[in-house]
């Protein structure tokens, strides 16, 4: 008998289950397929960049026995990266803006990360969590910033382990995918990968409120407007990893729409995600109804609705926010 074991922290990331949809699959004739990155032992798409991330830090020197990884994040990748720290005997300290959920922050504190917190400033303002991050990786002794948005094992981590696994569990028959974009990291690394599989295979993104990478794709200029409930994703810069992204084109998605498919897919599937994720089958559906009955879509699935209870599974959070959830089907989606 051979054994199905799995090493540690490092070979317990990735290896996620590829889930049929099965109500919005039969909703639109298509397979929707959704990568389940909640999965992951930091519950994030993000343990696979914070591996890589340190992994490549370890063997370029930049990560020193003892040392410590600092990073801006928007919460998930500052997980994985706490994780990896612990699992490989570094120190972790991460930098994010204090508008995220407070799920995140006291899990954060909980995995032994000291946690520093920012007023969420423009990317231009120096106390924005990015500067705030590299500042800090200067200041202490033996650190390393991992600059999620600007290095490419992030990317790199899809392309090597999320977009070949896609392929493998979809037997190769994959006509689209979508999916948002943080550092972009995610759609850089899997739409790369997937068009050198097979060009065929439409690639789209899709943006929240507030983000300008849907005007930038569609008009080449950075033009964003309003703000989001979504958590880590939007983004109003081309960054290193989502520039590797091969892209056909992009949806837009509100979040009225998050949440009401967040609801659907609870209801229907018994899938509790975030507001990513629910943002990605969104895109899934459009991406469906355009190519027509038949086809194959995959996205991903990046964190669980644990991390937004108190947020978007929240009425009374909702409710100041001027959202609830009505639909009974999917009319919520316009195309
Ligand atoms: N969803 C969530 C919940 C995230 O935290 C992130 C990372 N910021 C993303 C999606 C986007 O992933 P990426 O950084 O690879 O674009």
């Amino acid at each position: 008998m051979t054994s199905d074991i799995r090493i540690g922290f490092t070979e317990s990331v990735g290896n996620t289950p590829l889930i049929k949809i099965e109500s919005l699959s039969e909703a639109t004739g298509c397979t929707i397929l959704g990568k389940a990155e909640f999965l992951n032992p930091g519950g994030s798409v993000k343990d696979r960049a914070a591996l890589y991330m340190v992994l490549e830090a370890e063997r370029t020197g930049a990560l020193k026995a003892g040392g410590t990884i600092v990073e801006g994040t928007a919460g998930n990748t500052g997980i994985g990266l706490s994780l990896v720290a612990n699992a490989r005997g570094y120190r972790a300290v991460i930098v994010m803006p204090n508008n995220q959920s407070q799920e995140k922050i006291d899990l954060l504190r909980a995995l032994g990360a000291e946690v520093e917190l920012t007023n969420p400033v423009p990317f231009s303002n120096p106390e924005h969590f990015y500067h705030t991050a590299q500042r800090r990786s200067q200041e202490l002794a033996n650190a390393f910033w991992a600059n999620q948005f600007e290095n490419i094992s992030n990317s790199e981590a899809h392309y090597q382990t999320t977009a070949p696994e896609i392929w493998r569990q979809a037997g190769g028959e994959i006509d689209g995918v979508v999916m948002s974009s943080g550092t972009g990291g995610t759609i850089g690394g899997v739409t790369a990968y997937l068009k050198e599989q097979n060009p065929k295979i439409a690639t789209y993104l899709i943006d929240p409120t507030g983000s300008g990478l849907y005007s930038y794709l569609t008009t080449g200029e950075f033009k964003a407007e309003g703000s989001s409930i979504t958590e880590g994703i939007g983004i109003n810069r081309a960054t290193a990893n989502f520039n590797r992204a091969k892209l056909d084109g992009a949806f837009r998605g509100t979040d009225q729409q998050v949440i009401e498919m967040a609801q659907y897919l609870l209801k229907h599937d018994g899938l509790f995600v975030g507001s990513s994720a629910a943002l990605n089958v969104i895109g899934a559906v459009k991406l469906a109804r355009k190519l027509g009955k038949g086809h194959t879509i995959a996205t991903i699935l990046c964190d669980g609705g644990g991390r937004y209870q108190s947020r978007m599974y929240n009425p009374e959070w909702l409710a100041e926010k001027g959202l609830t959830p009505v639909a009974k089907g999917l009319e919520f989606i316009d195309d």
